[in-house]
């Protein structure tokens, strides 16, 4: 576990807690064969819950609380998680487009893989790459702005954008771009009441701001993100 791998954990646990009541302990276990087991034979009953669920909406936390409390059958939504998000922790390798990991400044592997560790206890996983500049400039747009990254939730791909490869972008800053991007592939979208799909909802937002120096990293974006980064290279003229 990472130094900061129980950031999440005390999120799930405080989730977990609030919906079971004191009739209830929960102990997280790395087992990811019995992702859920409860023991009523002793007071407070004893509910071990797989780490994976750190990676779960509140929904599917909810619904495994009713589970917990209630017995029963798995509810579908906690059944859906577990095959569908489990098995992408292991993501296929090599499959698709070439990956490029190796900037001029950055490193990606390295990068991705303390992200991992520190905010996801080593659990969840994602291809990552360096994206490519267009290949036709865009006119210069009124409005200065780039994605920083993007995910592929079909690929389970995250790309960095190449204007970060770049000595003036700390490495705190891509390291919270890979974060913010591994967040996407934990936090479904919610399509609101007029069909409108929010990607940064307010459950995104509150572990968006578990990473380490987050209002610094905000703060220094705001300031200085378009002096620091990497031009896009000259383009060769015919
Ligand atoms: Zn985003």
């Amino acid at each position: 576990m990472g130094p900061q791998g129980d950031l999440f954990e005390s999120f799930t646990l405080r989730e977990l807690q609030d919906h079971l009541g004191a009739g209830f302990e929960v102990i997280l276990t790395n087992n990811r064969g019995t992702v859920v087991s409860v023991d009523r034979n002793r007071f407070p009953a004893r509910a071990r819950v797989s780490r994976i669920f750190n990676f779960a909406d509140s929904e599917t936390i909810r619904q495994l609380s009713l589970f917990i409390s209630g017995g029963g059958r798995l509810p579908t939504v906690v059944k859906k998680f577990i095959h569908e998000k489990a098995p992408a922790m292991n993501p296929r390798r090599g499959a698709g487009a070439r990956l490029r990991t190796k900037g001029a400044v950055y490193d990606l592997g390295p990068i991705a893989a303390r992200v991992w560790l520190r905010y996801f206890s080593g659990l969840l996983e994602t291809r990552i790459t360096w994206g490519k500049y267009p290949t036709h400039r865009p006119k210069r747009s009124r409005r200065r702005s780039i994605r920083y990254g993007t995910y592929d939730r079909d690929l389970d791909l995250v790309t960095i954008h190449p204007a970060l490869d770049c000595a003036r972008v700390p490495v705190e800053f891509v390291e919270y771009v890979v974060y913010h991007e591994m967040l996407h592939k934990i936090s479904p979208p919610r399509v609101s009441a007029d069909g409108a799909v929010r990607f940064h909802t307010k459950e995104f937002k509150a572990k968006e701001r578990l990473f380490k120096g987050y209002d610094t990293l905000m703060k220094w974006q705001k300031e200085n993100i378009w002096k620091s980064l990497a031009p896009a290279p000259e383009r060769k003229k015919a």
